[in-house]
């Protein structure tokens, strides 16, 4: 008998696909178009990593499945190559990005191949190739022709030691990544894109699109949209006043304090007039060495500085009261100030009993006002307009989401496509002279005045002004990672197009997006800035749809063994060249996609590895054998198959792919059981298992199945089950006594109405509601529900 000899087959097969070009993307053909989309790897020089796998294979049996149903299938890869591991690995040695970059794609294609993905590799993109960045900056200056992109002061992570400005990821716990000195804020100009204009846009178009609620509930979070007002407090030593954003003026009576955010503008300019200057100094430069992440979680011990010198009057009861410093209050939402109401909201409630200051309700349990003087007793909804027009509040729509900075002062990102001329101000670089190309510079680190590298490439900078030709520079920021991922999924559409990003005929084809699977670490950022992109472009009706993605699901990560994060100091990397070369590709894709819940972080496992491998070997034997025959009968063996076959084909669009192969493994014991196998259920075995280990199914296929002129497996169709055999044995039947449930019964499947009337009629449960009754009427859905009218 002849062994199972992945090593030599999987290669074999991969080579043959590719030869005849199975996987494919052909644009307007007649078939249906599915179009798979996975997040694009950033190419480490670490290699593929497990977490790849899991979801690559995912999508790649969904793409499976899609094309031996019929479906023109777009399942399409790239490199989201830009970012600091590179550029770091450069400052250290010295080699160009471009160049590790090439090594790296290089190794990730290789591997990629060799777990055999049907991914159309003629649409291949990178986003750091000029000839993709070119409409990066393109879509970049349709976005400032728009007013969407501006130069705005924002705070950066700076390292005084380093001096260098930091990426968020670089920041750990406060301090600098790379020399652990504490990390500062500091203000600097940098491009902005104004995603809030699309802030309602990215929240209504939620509605129509199938994301898991979870991603849905994130997405709608971050945008943040609350309905308040702003009220104005006025300050007991004159000419300042301090205005606040609420949701809650139901509340203004039982504002007894006010704190601001420690970067709030009022404190610098009211500073002289306080009698503990010192104190509230030193709690302002300390809260600036804190990032918002840190202030919010260390919410629980609450710290803060009262202003002494000077009080707010509350504009309900007219009272004074207290200001504060405090860095519970972050200066980015709303406006940096707020009226606390201990009474109402916990977090002030917190505050106000460690520094012990009034607490007063003014909304009962049951929603009426009390202690707010005319408008005691009125409910709070109508309070709230009510409230606001009394202290001459402004009704106020407010987002959590902040405007997006776009610059990074960094050498390996796209360059921004503009220039500056002491005459007309920033100038877009005229289309005809884009993509502008990054310089080549000897230096790769970021200069100690907190420039780019870009500002030395001396060369380069001085340019001429499109508009007046006169003298001018050049943009030194770059753009920031997540730039070249915003609008990829577009470019897969038409990847070599010369004269548009994409086609508008081929986006018609092929947009939007069926099916994204990706991390839950990407639901806000990434997520959000492509379909703000799409958004964008869709308004200015170069793209067809709205929304790019129709629906999108996540993955849960791979841990390493014992549940801890893989991590290359931890040495816990699982590399997945080594599980293929002991046991092969189509076992490292059951086992992943084996390993659990779909959805749920799970630890790498070698032992349950074997036990896939064994199921493959089980799967070779049978295929072997000598008991598969056309003329075979086995009744019960040929009902299994067709209930796997149904239960596979459904959990695949559930992602329930865990169950799936469990099936199939209850399915293939019974196979190498049996005595005979009608050639009719081995077929269909082989086509479901076809999408989870592509290479067995095809050299098991090709050996019965085979005919001359190669047809492979993966575009054989879907099959389809024998209704009649997958039926459940017994149905549940509710029985009803005037259209209330009153028992429950099992019957065999089809069963006519005189059976259930009888079975229903002698259940002990109806038997005393029907006893002395009349019966009018019976209502009979078959294989459902009985219901007695008396
Ligand atoms: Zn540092
Ligand atoms: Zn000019």
């Amino acid at each position: 008998m002849k062994k199972y000899d992945h090593s030599k087959l999987e290669p074999k097969w991969q080579k043959a696909w590719d030869k005849a070009g199975i996987y494919k993307a052909k644009d307007f053909s007649k078939k249906k178009k599915w179009y798979s989309l996975i997040e694009f790897p950033y190419p480490s020089g670490q290699g593929l990593h497990v977490g790849h796998v899991k979801s690559n294979t995912a999508m790649d049996i969904v793409s499976r499945k899609r094309r031996m149903q019929g479906y023109n299938v777009l399942y399409p890869i790239g490199w989201d190559a830009f970012g600091l591991p590179t550029e770091n690995y450069a400052v250290k040695t010295g080699i160009h990005p471009a160049k590790v970059t090439k090594q790296n794609t290089k190794i990730f294609e290789k591997q990629l191949r060799r777990i055999g993905f049907s991914f159309d590799w003629d649409r291949l993109v990178d986003t750091t190739d000029p000839e993709y960045y070119k409409w990066t900056q393109w879509i970049f200056l349709q976005l400032f022709k728009k007013g969407l992109a501006y130069k705005g002061k924002t705070t950066i992570n700076w390292c005084p030691n380093d001096k260098i400005g930091l990426a968020n990821e670089e920041v750990v716990g406060g301090k600098c990544e790379r020399c652990g000195h504490t990390v500062e804020q500091r203000v600097k100009e940098q491009w902005m894109l104004k995603i809030t204009a699309y802030a309602d846009k990215l929240l209504k178009g939620l509605d129509g699109v199938d994301f898991l609620p979870e991603i849905k509930r994130q997405q709608a979070n971050w945008i943040g949209r609350s309905e308040g007002a702003e009220i104005d407090f006025p300050i007991s030593t004159g000419a300042e006043k301090i205005t606040v954003f609420t949701t809650r003026p139901d509340t203004l009576f039982g504002a007894t304090y006010m704190v601001l955010a420690p970067e709030h503008e009022l404190i610098q300019k009211i500073m002289p007039q306080l009698s503990n200057r010192e104190a509230v100094e030193e709690y302002v430069k300390l809260a600036s060495g804190k990032s918002d992440e840190e202030r919010i979680a260390d919410a629980r011990s609450k710290t803060g500085v009262p202003l002494r010198g000077i009080l707010a009057i509350n504009p309900a009861t007219k009272k004074e009261i207290p200001i504060f410093v405090a860095d519970y209050v972050l200066s980015n939402y709303g406006t940096g100030a707020i009226m606390a109401v201990p009474a109402h909201d916990e977090r002030d409630l917190e505050f106000a009993i460690q520094f012990g200051l009034p607490v007063v309700t003014v909304v009962s349990d049951t929603g009426e006002l009390v202690d707010s003087g005319p408008f005691s007793g009125m409910r709070f909804e109508e309070a709230k307009r009510a409230i606001v027009s009394y202290v001459n509040g402004r009704p106020r729509v407010n987002y959590h989401l902040r405007d997006w900075v776009f610059s990074r002062q960094r050498y390996w990102g796209e360059p921004i496509p503009l220039v500056h001329c002491a005459d007309c101000g920033w100038v877009p670089v005229p289309d005809k002279d884009l993509p502008v190309k990054l310089p080549q510079v000897k230096d790769f680190r970021p200069r100690s005045d907190g420039e780019s590298p870009l500002a030395s490439a001396t060369a380069w900078l001085k340019t001429k002004c499109p508009v007046c030709k006169k003298p001018a520079r050049r943009e030194t920021d770059v753009m920031p990672n997540w730039a070249g991922s915003s609008w990829y999924f577009l470019r897969y559409v038409d990847p070599k197009n010369k004269k548009t990003f994409a086609d508008i005929k081929k986006l018609k084809y092929w947009m939007n997006v069926d099916w994204y699977n990706g991390g839950m670490e990407h639901v806000t950022l990434h997520l959000l800035y492509s379909r703000f992109w799409n958004q964008f472009l869709y308004d200015c009706k170069l793209v067809p749809k709205s929304e790019p993605y129709a629906k999108r699901t996540a993955h849960g990560m791979i841990l390493g063994e014992g549940g801890v994060k893989m991590s290359k100091s931890r040495g816990n990397v699982v590399n997945p060249d080594t599980v293929i070369k002991a046991y092969g590709a189509d076992t490292l894709r059951m086992y992943e996609m084996f390993m659990g819940p779909f959805d749920q972080a799970i630890s790498w496992d070698p032992k349950s590895i074997e036990g896939l491998y064994r199921f493959l070997n089980r799967v070779w034997t049978i295929g072997q054998g000598t008991t598969i025959s056309a003329r075979a009968k086995n009744e019960e063996l040929v009902r299994l198959t067709e209930k796997t076959l149904k239960k596979v084909d459904e959990d695949i669009e559930k992602m329930a792919f865990n169950t799936a192969i469990s099936a199939m493994m209850v399915l293939s014991n019974e196979m190498s059981r049996a005595e005979s196998i009608p050639e009719k259920s081995w077929a269909k075995f082989l086509c479901m298992l076809a999408p989870f280990a592509p290479h067995i199914t095809e050299e098991l296929w090709q050996a019965r199945f085979g005919a001359k002129k190669f047809s492979s497996l993966h575009v054989e169709k879907w099959p389809k089950w024998e209704t009649k055999l997958v039926k459940e044995d017994l149905a549940t039947i509710v029985v009803q006594v005037n259209g209330k449930t009153r028992s429950i019964l099992k019957l065999p499947t089809d069963s006519t109405r005189q059976i259930a009337e009888k079975a229903a009629k002698e259940d002990s449960l109806i038997r005393k509601y029907l006893e002395g009754a009349s019966v009018k009427n019976v209502i009979f859905v078959p294989n459902r529900l009985i219901n007695f009218v008396i």
